[in-house]
């Protein structure tokens, strides 16, 4: 008895304990402009097309479906769309006029899968998924990537669309590679969500920079810099210059700041504080940079912040599917 009433009284405080905190969090969410999701499921992605992302894992999470199958099929949506320049086979192609597509998938268990630098695919996302599941590594790339996604019997696509091909060819008149800010030559679908057992999963896919070197690989497909999962934590995703994020491990970073104690708010703007820092000690002019983080803790917290004004995120949660524009280091 006296046990049981220890127990109770135990529960109660760290009921009301967990209550303060959330209520604290809450407050300085939204003093940040960033909103306290009490209700599971909810997922974010990147940029505006982000809200059909999300509007077909919601499918999937609204059904009390895991959320790894969710962002996969999320983030499908985008690459599938030809008209996409960013993201899948519309993307624009290299400097040698190949699209070559990066893509990575985590679930709540740390199961990682991974491809880079593949070609002729439509849906990478899901040829990462089949390296997490059917194979004993975590990432292809190339041509032995091609190789496995057809030994899985995904189909091989020809060309690149019509759109891209004008546009590589005019930017063959000057061959001036200078990724900027914001301009439409990147973007990435980065894709997190927390489903209604409280699981995580993510997913990241992109066609990188346009005009890259034939076999540049960005962050989009590297496990800890554009994307990271930690079921005990929560989950990160990154878009921009991928050379940026992955020089400070980003995403992993995002989600080590929140295991310490940060909000999702206060993790993505400590990460790219130290991208600030790093690029002005390596004498870069920070104009030139954009990254921006997305990420949710297991309280359903989110947080995102990026470099320069210009980015924007979706989010999906109890009360419908939202664009939100990121707050900014350069202000
Ligand atoms: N992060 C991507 C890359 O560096 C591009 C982007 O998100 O804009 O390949």
């Amino acid at each position: 008895m006296e046990d049981r009433r220890n127990f109770i009284k135990t529960s109660a405080l760290a009921t009301a304990a967990i209550l303060t905190n959330l209520s604290k969090a809450d407050a300085k969410e939204q003093k940040t402009g960033n909103r306290l999701t009490s209700v599971k499921p909810v997922v974010l992605s990147t940029w505006k097309f982000g809200i059909d992302a999300n509007a077909e894992a919601w499918k999937t999470l609204a059904n009390s479906g895991r959320a790894l199958d969710a962002v996969e099929a999320g983030v499908k949506v985008i690459e599938g769309n030809m008209k996409e320049r960013s993201v899948g086979l519309g993307g624009r192609p290299d400097r040698d006029g190949h699209v070559t597509l990066d893509a990575c998938i985590m679930d709540e268990f740390a199961n990682i899968g991974s491809v880079a630098c593949i070609e002729h695919i439509k849906h990478p996302i899901s040829v990462a998924r089949a390296v997490m599941e059917k194979t004993p590594h975590v990432m292809l790339v190339g041509e032995g990537a091609l190789q496995f996604a057809l030994s899985q019997g995904f189909t091989k696509e020809k060309g690149v669309v019509e759109e891209s091909q004008k546009d590589w060819k005019e930017w063959l008149k000057t061959s001036n590679y200078k990724p900027q800010a914001n301009i439409e030559n990147h973007d990435t679908i980065g894709m997190i969500a927390m489903d209604a057992n409280g699981n995580f999963s993510g997913a990241c896919t992109t066609s990188g920079l346009a005009y890259k070197m034939h076999g540049r690989v960005g962050d989009s497909p590297i496990i800890g810099a554009g994307l990271f999962v930690d079921n005990e934590v929560g989950a990160a995703t990154a878009t921009g210059h991928g050379e940026e994020v992955i020089r400070i491990a980003g995403c992993h970073l995002v989600v080590e700041l929140m295991r310490q104690g940060k909000s999702p708010q206060q993790a993505c703007e400590e990460a790219v504080a130290r991208i600030v820092r790093i690029t002005k000690n390596r004498g870069k002019n920070l104009k030139d940079i954009q990254v921006g983080f997305i990420a949710i803790n297991q309280n359903g917290q989110h947080g995102a912040y990026c470099i320069q004004s210009g980015f924007n995120y979706a989010i999906y949660d109890g009360s419908g599917n939202n664009l939100v524009d990121s707050d900014y280091f350069m202000k």
